[in-house]
């Protein structure tokens, strides 16, 4: 076992990983604004974590995942007036639509998916207590962060704030780095947000963006927890906010590791609505389609940008169809009694094996570096490929290079659920079934169609449909 190592964004370095609690992560991800349906870009922030955690469990820790919803925001709050609705009705659409591609994308529930709307009265707790202490302030109903009450606010972000003025406010939520001013915490009531208002002891207002992510994680995760994950964009200056209410407030430290994933960009250029490339999940294509996306996403390094094109989406869609194939090919040498006499199993795959799962392991212990793990998971593959087709795998060494390639898709998620379904039902055949479906399968791949017919006919006298699908041939009880 190696050590855990991670990227942490204000120490520009990576750090070796120890969760507050041992044996226990607690992390914490800020989640999508339902405004509109989620894009290719966003679910980025969202595989990265569901990556993380996954890998997190594989390494032996518990761990408790929190995301939040959105809402409340500008962009809401114009719609819902200008529809006339209300706040719940207006993003029920798009919180069906966020889980909906959640699961499309195989992306593992968080614990919990607090709303802002759902806790305005401790929002609203917060941001007295700052009052209180002297770190927020009231001006015509609304209240701000004072920023130079937080001696090292900037750091976080390595801005340099000399000679900038005190007590400049900014309204809006977003907003660069040469807008460094008070934020607001506490939004006044004006005619644009019409009926959308919460009663507070400053007036009726609604909460800044920012301070949402501070009440929740703390509430859900303690005053300081583990991990906070989010887009490189959130840096500046949502996730320095955080750190300044949070630590205002409780006089704590709020997050031991922060951890941004880089951005997905099309064609080489950002994604946004005003340049017409923001595409949702399911404008890619079919499910297999946006299984291929979680396998680009999830075999890139996480801090790297990820240019999305068609040729990076086709590449990723037959290094995927590879590795589906080869786990059916391997779940049928595994449960084939029929081999067991070719070797008593000592053709140094156990080493094998061992070697590979090291080197999974050592990649992600290094920052989660997915492609290396991906690399260590391949060696093995294309080993075993070679030993599939001469015939020579015993079932035992099937079976231990099964065990660590189910492992390791536990952690990357690269095995089609309808090949994962065959995998269960495989126990179903006969060996010589299984043999057969092998043997079509190597009929095939030599373009040799009159025996894979042969065999086809074979199979379907036994009450086997095989069909030829884009991952290769499947087959169920007919
Ligand atoms: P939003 O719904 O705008 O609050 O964004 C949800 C998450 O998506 C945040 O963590 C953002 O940092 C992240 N995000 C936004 N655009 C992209 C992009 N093009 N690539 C990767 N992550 C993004
Ligand atoms: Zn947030």
């Amino acid at each position: 076992m190696t050590q855990i190592r991670v990227y942490d964004t204000p120490r520009r370095q990576k750090v070796d990983f120890e969760p507050l609690e041992p044996g226990k992560v607690r992390m914490y991800s800020c989640g999508p604004t339902v405004w509109d349906y989620a894009h290719i870009g966003n679910f980025r922030a969202f595989l990265f974590p569901d990556v993380l955690k996954r890998y997190l469990q594989y390494a032996g820790f518990e761990v408790e995942h929190v995301m939040n919803l959105t809402d409340v925001d500008d962009r809401i709050v114009n719609q819902v007036n200008e529809r006339g609705t209300d706040i719940d009705t207006y993003v029920q659409t798009y919180i069906d639509g966020f889980f909906d591609d959640l699961d499309r994308l195989g992306i593992q529930r968080a614990d919990r998916y607090p709303r802002a709307t759902e806790h305005v009265g401790e929002m609203v707790e917060l941001i007295e207590r700052l009052v209180e202490q002297g770190a927020a302030y009231e001006r015509g109903g609304s209240v701000y962060f004072a920023i130079q009450s937080f001696a090292s606010y900037g750091q976080f972000a390595h801005l340099d704030l000399t000679g900038m003025q005190d007590g400049v406010r900014i309204d809006s939520d977003k907003y660069d780095k040469e807008h460094v001013r008070d934020f607001v915490l506490w939004k006044a009531w004006t005619e644009a947000d019409g009926n959308v208002s919460w009663p507070s002891p400053f007036g009726r207002g609604r909460p800044g963006w920012h301070l949402e992510c501070s009440c929740m994680s703390m509430k859900y995760l303690g005053n300081t927890f583990d991990i906070h994950t989010g887009g490189v964009d959130l840096i500046f200056p949502h996730h320095q906010n955080e750190i300044a209410q949070s630590e205002a407030s409780t006089h704590q430290p709020f997050v031991r590791y922060w951890m941004h994933n880089e951005f997905v960009n099309i064609d080489g250029t950002g994604m946004s609505k005003s340049e017409g490339n923001n595409v949702r999940l399911q404008d890619i294509g079919d499910d297999e389609t946006i299984q291929s996306y979680r396998y680009l996403v999830v075999t890139s390094h996480y801090r790297t940008i990820l240019n999305f094109t068609d040729e990076a989406l086709n590449a990723a869609r037959s290094a995927r169809r590879r590795l589906n194939r080869f786990a059916e090919r391997l779940a049928a040498a595994a449960d084939d009694p029929g081999a067991v006499a070719a070797s008593d199993g000592t053709g140094g795959w156990s080493q094998r094996v061992q070697t590979a799962e090291r080197d999974f392991r050592i990649a992600l212990d290094d920052d989660l570096n997915t492609p290396r793990a991906m690399a260590a998971v391949f060696g093995l593959v294309g080993e075993a490929e070679k030993s599939l087709s001469a015939e020579d795998l015993v079932p035992v060494d099937a079976r231990a290079i099964l065990s660590f390639f189910e492992a390791a898709d536990g952690v990357l998620g690269f095995l089609a659920e309808r090949d994962a379904a065959n995998l269960e039902t495989s126990v179903e055949l006969t060996p010589e079934q299984r043999q057969r479906l092998d043997q079509r399968q190597a009929a095939r791949e030599q373009k040799d169609w009159a025996r894979s017919d042969e065999l086809r006919d074979q199979l379907a006298a036994e009450g086997i449909v095989v069909t030829d699908g884009p991952d290769g041939q499947q087959w169920s009880m007919g």
